[in-house]
């Protein structure tokens, strides 16, 4: 999957063995960059001429190193008003690993504060998608670790400029084929403008036929010729809806949350409404959530999506909920291969090859070195998975001024008005009140009936449980989260926690001894030793403590992201995965709301979407291989 850039460093450069060709010339270095691709794009007079609400949105061919990335976003620190943001676009076939990256970016000391910021998040990198914020959510980068031919054509969003920077075209011809200009011009706005290095003939005549006009500028320092063109139109600046924009969240749980923090980045401001007195008070109230990606070798398109919200949710709890080892830890997690049908998934899965910062194959000597207690089996391991708390998260994303909560506020019905939508309902003494806004999103889990536009949802109700088991002196030494058919996390405060049960469409919330019993057996599949060493046959289960609550599941388990009606969005039905796709499904709905670049490719944006969940429409792969960055349909 991700093959090696076999990149090495030849005479103080970065080269790429396998096209023949430098990252970048140490001769001119980024004085060439911001001639060619900054000043051939105008790019300091067009990020001056944003004014507050709108957003700029760059596309790239070849992230490499990322230096133009960071050349563009140090120019709009300088230029582009308060209140105006930056899309980047990037697509990256073969990304170096973290230290090459690293030693590169090392030898331009005056980009260092940025370079920074994106080392510290390339360690969240999946293959596919990938979705950061930078500077606040400022800057957004969308990186795309894939073949340019197949990443194009999935944008949503329109580019008002384009860094066409492959290495050269006769090495590496793929980069500059006439279909990847078709791609460009089609995810482009009119006016649009591209720079590049190269003016070969054939180039210039290829994107000619693609509609663009071009012009032969002087080339930096030797050079002495470098294209750039232009769309027929005029550059508009799409206004983003942000500014003096107005939205409603029902729900304060992780999914409500995170879509709440997402358009008060972007400049919304929220009302966050919350049946329950206070927040995360539902399906997101656990003590204690683990992050756990489940994937098997088929990927199909809701395993694209939980890969893609792994390492956004990463990226995202860096920012909001570092690790402090309270309210999120680090410490890695275990899959493992406990019966035949485990180990074949996990034995396909793992013959993709993935990146080893991502998840790796272990057997069980090196399972029970990871996890600092005896493992019966090997599996697959999670360097970056862990646990955290759900209510902290659930308050650190709505942990903004631009976000008011009203909780005890119980949303009964929504109704389109001329200014976009009114949501009535009663606080808790049962006084009836209304808000209104331009975007609604609803986040209430399973609980949509009373809303009569969303009430043809499939959401089903499943409870689930968890129990919390007093830790044994043997079993302290656990040190990551282990699963197999449920999971154990180490324990915090002298308990572990152990999950979960399901029930299908059970919505009481009383604490059952039947499933501390049936969690308990959980135990003994993930750990006899653990479970000796925890005495579990001894414990009186109608003493155990836990938690119940209700997660609402839809058919296919993909869930339902997207605009229902407009204006009206969703984010519902995250079963029991929320803390990993509420993030990236917050950031898909407050881009869309803004006109702004999607973080995800329109195949999935479409597999996610409420309104075609809800007319019937399928969606047909456009790919014939389904590769871990490469998302394949599977009939829904
Ligand atoms: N823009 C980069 C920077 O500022 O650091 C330098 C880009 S480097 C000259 C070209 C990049 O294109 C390499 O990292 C290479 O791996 C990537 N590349 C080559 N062929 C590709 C393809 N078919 N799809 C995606 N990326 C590709």
């Amino acid at each position: 999957m991700n093959s090696s850039p076999d990149a090495c460093w030849r005479d103080g450069q970065l080269f790429s063995r396998r096209y023949g060709d430098v990252y970048f010339s140490s001769d001119s270095g980024l004085a060439e960059k911001r001639h060619v691709f900054l000043q051939g794009n105008r790019l300091g007079e067009r990020f001056a001429l944003l004014s507050n609400g709108y957003t700029f949105a760059i596309g790239e061919t070849g992230f490499g190193m990322g230096l133009n990335f960071l050349c563009a976003w140090q120019l709009f620190d300088e230029q582009a008003a308060p209140g105006t943001s930056l899309d980047f676009f990037s697509v990256e076939k073969h990304p170096l690993d973290g230290t090459e990256l690293a030693a590169a970016l090392a030898l331009w000391p005056e980009l260092h504060l940025y370079a920074d910021e994106l080392i510290a998040r390339w360690r969240r990198r999946v293959p596919g998608w990938n979705r950061w914020d930078f500077s606040g959510g400022r800057v957004r980068l969308t990186l795309v670790i894939g073949d340019v031919a197949e990443a194009l054509p999935e944008i949503v969003g329109g580019i008002d400029a384009w860094f066409l920077d492959g290495f050269s075209p006769a090495r590496n011809p793929e980069m500059w084929a006439q279909p990847v200009f078709e791609n460009i011009v089609r995810a482009s706005r009119p006016g649009t403008t591209f720079a590049t290095y190269t003016c070969a003939g054939w180039i210039r005549r290829n994107l000619e036929q693609t509609g663009f006009q071009v012009d032969k500028l002087p080339g930096f320092g030797r050079k002495r010729e470098m294209l750039r063109g232009r769309l027929p139109g005029s550059p508009a600046i799409h206004p983003a809806r942000s500014t003096s924009a107005t939205a409603i969240v029902i729900g304060g749980g992780v999914a409500g949350c995170a879509v709440s923090s997402a358009l008060a980045t972007r400049g919304f401001s929220v009302t966050l409404l919350e049946r329950a007195p206070a927040l995360a008070k539902a399906a997101s109230g656990n003590p204690r959530g683990i992050l756990h990606a489940r994937l098997s070798a088929g990927m199909n398109l809701l395993q694209h999506f939980v890969l893609a919200s792994y390492g956004h949710a990463l990226a995202l709890l860096d920012e909001k909920l570092p690790v402090d080892n309270i309210a999120r830890a680090e410490c890695g997690e275990l899959q493992l291969a406990f019966s035949p049908e485990e180990t074949l998934r996990i034995d396909k899965l793992a013959a993709l090859n993935w990146p080893s910062h991502l998840l790796q194959r272990v057997d069980a000597a090196e399972a029970s070195n990871l996890a600092g207690v005896e493992m019966a089996h090997g599996g697959l391991w999670f360097p970056a998975g862990g646990w955290l708390a759900p209510p902290q998260m659930c308050a650190a994303l709505a942990a903004n001024q631009a976000i008011v909560q009203h909780t005890g506020y119980r949303a009964e019905s929504l109704t389109a008005v001329d200014a976009g939508w009114r949501v009535e309902g009663k606080n808790e003494y049962e006084r009836a009140s209304a808000y209104e806004a331009q975007v609604v999103v609803v986040c209430t889990g399973y609980q949509v009936k009373s809303f009569s536009a969303l009430a043809n949802l499939p959401l089903t109700p499943v409870r689930g449980q968890i129990t919390m088991v007093p830790a044994m002196p043997d079993s302290k030494n656990l040190r990551a989260v282990v699963c197999a058919n449920g999971y154990l996390a180490p324990s915090v405060s002298g308990l572990h926690m152990i999950g979960a049960t399901h029930g299908f469409n059970d919505e009481s919330v009383d604490l059952r001894t039947d499933d501390h019993a049936a969690n308990l057996s959980r135990l003994t599949e993930i750990s006899p030793s653990l479970a000796r060493a925890m005495n579990i046959n001894s414990l009186d289960v109608s003493q155990l403590n836990g938690r119940a609550s209700i997660r609402a599941s839809v058919p296919g388990a993909m869930p339902l992201v997207g605009e229902l009606l407009p204006g009206l969005y969703t984010s519902l039905g995250h079963g029991t995965r929320g803390l990993l796709t509420a993030g990236l499904s917050g950031e898909l709905i407050a881009a869309a709301a803004c006109g702004q670049l999607l973080p995800l490719p329109s195949i999935l944006v479409n597999a996610l979407s409420p309104a075609r969940r809800l007319s019937g429409l399928r969606v047909k792969t456009p790919f014939p291989n389904a590769t871990p960055g490469n998302p394949k349909q599977q009939e829904e």
